[in-house]
């Protein structure tokens, strides 16, 4: 009985940016009884379907990009015999289509941490449950990572969590609803473990795949004293304080490695938050700031983010602080006029910020937009391959529609023609040039130039194009790049390095 554990996607590139995380810990929580599981990335190359034999587990993990791809696998591991699993952000959402779809025998429903081994042993004992609840599992029960499973050439960055939860609630964001909005944080030790496990085998860039690393604002403390609260006022400085132990011991690490995350806006108005973040080598983080207009802003419920001049000195005071953004911008909101796509433009490139990702306004299962749009599709007929518009992932790919929200003045193709522009100008040659002029050597400013371009063919080209020429021709591209930047992102293995000191 061999486990194969499996991250579905319709394209592969050879070479991938960044570990999935999710292999990795459910490979961990796989009791050794059952041996080492057969972790299959897609995206580095499709799963061969005859590895899988009569009796294996096939354990299937889906968010909504990919879950027609999973279920496809889903059905033929179910033909060859194998009980089927899925698991996942889209399986907790909809577990009846993992299982009237993708042939699934069992699907666990939230985090697989601790219910993993579990769902295996029943499937040993014959005794298989239909459903496994997962919940929410406390920072101190996340699993570590199995890091002597990765082939390490295959990736650029490798994944480390931090916190899971976030205590906002953007309308266009299912992570408050799944993971929570109480952050549960994990302990440094644990965290540092991994990461010097991964700078052993040469990893030196690692992500900080959290929902939010910055989970406790100054705002959120000084409303806590100003009501009194103490026990709430206790907690958030608890979080605080350990937010702050982290990043100490990363700052103790090999200084060669390079950290990045995900933080709100609000970090910019706690300059020792950054510093410290400077000071641990976090040099990136991505940065929700969706829109550039007060209107836009409270389309999304994210008033928190300034607009206008404010925000350009906002995305400043990170570069100022050493902390570079990849800002996240969001197009196709009611508000949207055609001069926004230019204004949004022009904030990313005055603002200075080393990345950014233009997406289109897109309802996404298990967000407070996607219920608006569901009801206000309710009498909508449009059958796309006889499938509705609001189960949009089970169309195939090759004719997925881009655009779904109706927008009071522009039409979809028009939305998604400008955004295709906006990409095209910010990740240009001499656009990418300029705004690497921070970096110091000319072999890490030749990588930041291959990363962008790589971002920009995997994203904006296979994401964002209709024609499927155009999708593999990109993927194509980004292959290419890719294997360029393998070598610019490796790094000589420190099979000594040994767990800093505590202080
Ligand atoms: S978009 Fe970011 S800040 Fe908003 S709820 Fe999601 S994780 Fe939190």
């Amino acid at each position: 009985m061999k486990v194969h554990l499996i991250n579905p996607s319709h394209v592969s590139f050879g070479t991938a940016v960044i570990t999935p995380r999710w292999l990795f810990v459910l490979a961990s929580a796989t009791p050794p009884s059952f041996g080492d599981p057969v972790l299959i990335d897609e995206t580095l190359s499709p799963v061969v379907i005859d590895s899988i034999h009569q009796g294996d587990v096939v354990g299937i993990g889906i968010h909504t990009g990919n879950a027609l791809r999973g279920y496809e696998i889903g059905k033929l591991a179910r033909e060859r015999g194998a009980q089927v699993i899925f698991g996942g952000i889209h399986a907790t959402l909809y577990p009846e289509e993992s299982r009237q779809l993708g042939g699934a025998h069992a699907v666990v429903l939230g985090d697989g941490d601790i219910v993993w081994p579990k769902a295996l042993q029943d499937c040993r004992n014959g005794k298989l449950q239909p459903t496994y609840l997962g919940g929410r599992v406390e920072g101190a029960d996340f699993q570590p990572a199995r890091w002597d499973l990765v082939e390490r050439k295959n990736y650029m960055w490798a994944s480390v969590q931090t916190v899971r939860g976030c205590p906002k609630h953007c309308s266009f964001c299912s992570v408050w609803k799944t993971d929570g909005q109480r952050p549960r944080q994990r302990a440094s030790d644990s965290v540092i473990g991994e990461i010097v496990h991964l700078r052993r085998l040469g990893f030196r860039y690692v992500l900080l795949a959290d929902d939010n690393f910055y989970p406790v604002t100054l705002t959120d403390i000084a409303l806590a004293r100003k009501q009194g609260h103490l026990q709430r006022l206790q907690e958030l400085e608890a979080l605080r304080a350990e937010r702050f132990e982290l990043m100490d011991c990363l700052s103790r690490l090999p200084a060669d490695m390079v950290f990045f995350t995900q933080i709100t806006m609000e970090a910019a108005e706690d300059p020792a938050f950054l510093d410290a973040m400077a000071k641990a080598n976090i040099r990136g983080a991505l940065v929700g700031v969706e829109s550039v207009t007060p209107e836009g802003l409270k389309d999304v419920y994210k008033d928190f983010n300034d607009a206008g001049e404010n925000l350009v000195a906002r995305l400043q005071t990170f570069r100022r602080h050493n902390v570079h953004v990849l800002g996240s911008f969001i197009f196709g909101l009611p508000s949207d006029r055609p001069e926004t796509f230019e204004a949004t433009a022009a904030v990313a490139q005055s603002a200075q910020i080393a990345f950014a990702q233009f997406v289109m306004l897109t309802p996404f299962p298990g967000t407070v937009d996607f219920a608006k749009w569901e009801k206000m599709m309710e009498g909508d007929l449009t059958r796309i391959s006889g499938v509705p518009l609001t189960r949009r992932w089970l169309i195939p790919q090759s004719v997925r529609p881009k655009v779904y929200w109706p927008h009071p003045v522009m039409s979809a193709e028009e939305i998604s023609r400008r955004t295709q522009e906006v990409w095209d100008r910010f990740y240009s040659f001499k656009f990418i040039w300029k705004r690497s002029d921070f970096i110091k050597t000319f072999r890490s400013r030749l990588a930041f130039m291959l990363i962008s371009k790589l971002y920009r063919q995997m994203y904006a080209n296979t994401g964002l194009a209709t024609d499927s020429a155009r999708v593999k021709r990109s993927a194509r591209w980004a292959r290419w790049i890719a294997k360029a930047c393998r070598y610019l992102f490796s790094a000589r293995p420190m099979p000594e390095l040994a767990l800093p000191d505590a202080n």
